[in-house]
């Protein structure tokens, strides 16, 4: 059997990357999935794709910072979709400019990043918290090597803030929801080849063979390696893991 038949799974950021990969996988172990992005036509091919393959999606632009459209969200979602039992809070951003960049750009890094990374994450889900609880639900929440380290590759101080309040708000939200039979994990990915990197790939290869060199299993990720452990973690299989992170990067941490 599927191992996620019977659920509704919103997965945010899903026009792309790991999301759309995440959303595609999840509708394959028989989850009719809800493709949530802040770019509307992306969010719409991704869930074409699921019905092309003969799985169950729907589409909704939702700008994850708007604490109110999200509320509305999962209010459409309850109406028109159901009970949603898998909340996957990926939508994300990253910027490169360090503290000391042109003040300008710091500030705005700053306030964007968080509103994305780290408040998006905490909005979408405080919105889908009642069906999340009434159904035991399971949120996985996409992490990152910065939710423990500072990445010199350069990253920005906002984006390694972002993702270590990502693994504490995981550990929270596990701590308070266990009882209501909700858990609550979090994926660290590491070097995922994704649009989010592709500028960066391109104008600066170096910096991914760094990375690649550093990375035990010798080459850099692909936005389905993140599929398995985000069905794991969404799944029975887990049903006695939260609260933890499941770092998906190659071994990269452990060196
Ligand atoms: P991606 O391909 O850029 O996908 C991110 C998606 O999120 C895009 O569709 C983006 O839309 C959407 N998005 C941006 N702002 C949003 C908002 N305010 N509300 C809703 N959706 C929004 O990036 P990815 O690599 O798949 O990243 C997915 C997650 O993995 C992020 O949280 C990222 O930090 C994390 N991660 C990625 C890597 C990596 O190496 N790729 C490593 C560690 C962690 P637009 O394209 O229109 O902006």
């Amino acid at each position: 059997m599927p191992l996620l038949e019977n659920h509704i799974a919103v997965v945010t950021g899903a026009g792309s990357g790991i999301g759309r990969a995440i959303a595609a996988g999840y509708a394959r172990e028989g989850a009719r999935v809800v493709v949530l992005d802040v770019n509307q036509p992306t969010a719409a091919e991704t869930a074409q794709a699921i019905l092309n393959a003969g799985g169950k999606a729907e589409s909704f632009a939702l700008d994850v910072t708007k604490r109110g459209d999200c509320i509305a969200m999962a209010r459409q979602v309850a109406d028109k979709v159901g009970p949603v039992s898998i909340l996957v809070n990926n939508a994300g951003i990253a910027r490169r400019n360090g503290m000391l960049g042109e003040n300008e750009a710091v500030i705005k890094d700053w306030e964007d990043i968080i509103a994305i990374n780290l408040s998006g994450v905490f909005n979408v889900t405080h919105a889908f918290l009642a069906p999340l609880r009434a159904s035991k639900g399971r949120i996985v929440n996409i992490g990152s090597i910065q939710s423990f380290l500072h990445l010199k590759t350069p990253s920005s101080p906002a984006y390694t803030a972002s993702k270590h309040g990502v693994l504490g708000f995981t550990k929270a939200l596990a701590a308070e929801l266990g009882r209501d039979g909700v858990r609550v994990n979090a994926i660290g990915p590491g070097f995922i080849e994704t649009p989010l990197n592709e500028k960066v790939r391109a104008s600066n290869p170096e910096l991914a063979k760094t990375f690649v060199a550093h990375t035990p299993l010798g080459r850099a990720g692909k936005a389905e390696d993140i599929v398995g452990p985000a069905i794991f973690l969404a799944s029975d299989l887990a049903a006695y893991v939260t609260g933890t992170i499941l770092m998906v990067d190659g071994g990269y941490l452990t060196v």
